[in-house]
């Protein structure tokens, strides 16, 4: 398969891990362009529009946090944000302010090729749904957003209002990683000291009604400390 018409702008300050993702991305049939410095990176953004954005956080004129807001004024453009392990909180900012997905440095050019595919794919796929389905179908699990009912493997299963909210508002995203905070506030309207543990209990109970197994990532994946994404139905 050839990528070729996929061109993708990676903004990373660290020359070591900057040219081993081009390398990468090179190999892997994709045209790279690169910058080193924030301010660089929106203005390839917008001269050279390409496809996918694979942004460091940590740049040396600015925080990578300024460069999402500013490529989210006008573009949906896919961005995978790379992250240290211990920026946990960049991580969850980062998502919220409209960042698709994010690789925990250091990561493998397998881990690197898998998230840029899935990003690409769900953008396209989102592209091609101008009418928007009002059935949401991954593997046996289907979602009818206007009977507001769920099932699995053609068998109806009884969900709350709010698991049922809480599945459609992920399975809308598919594919992106949608914070703790973003589903909070987007169900509940306000966060407080137990919404996350609301929200976890909520999750369980929606896992366990779908028939996954603990620990088993059949249809929504636990990004643990982050928040949570409905798998791709390609991936
Ligand atoms: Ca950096």
């Amino acid at each position: 398969m050839s990528n070729n018409k996929y061109k993708i702008l990676v903004v990373e300050d660290d020359r070591n891990i900057l040219s081993m993702i081009q390398t990468v991305l090179d190999l892997g049939g994709y045209q790279v362009l690169t910058a080193q410095r924030c301010q660089q990176g929106i203005l390839m953004l917008t001269s050279h529009m390409p496809d996918l954005v694979v942004l460091d956080l940590g740049l040396p004129d600015m925080d990578g946090e300024e460069f999402i807001r500013v490529a989210r004024r006008n573009s949906m453009i896919p961005i995978i944000v790379l992250s240290a392990r211990s920026d946990e909180q960049d991580k969850v900012s980062a998502l919220d302010l409209g960042a698709n997905d994010y690789i925990t440095k250091p990561f493998g050019t397998a881990e690197l090729l898998a998230r840029v595919r899935a990003s690409l794919r769900i953008n396209h796929m989102n592209m091609r749904a101008s009418i928007p389905s009002s059935v949401f179908t991954l593997g046996d699990l289907e979602i009818d957003y206007d009977r507001r009912q769920v099932a699995v493997g053609g068998s109806v299963i009884h969900v709350t209002q709010t698991e049922f909210n809480i599945l459609s508002l992920l399975s809308r995203q598919v594919g992106k990683v949608m914070t703790y905070s973003a589903i909070i506030n987007s169900i509940w309207g306000t966060m407080d000291d137990g919404s996350v543990k609301k929200l976890q209990v909520n999750m369980a109970n929606i896992r366990k009604k779908l028939g996954c197994k603990p620990g088993e990532n059949k249809y929504i994946i636990n990004e643990l400390g982050v928040g949570y994404r409905m798998l791709d139905p390609q991936e």
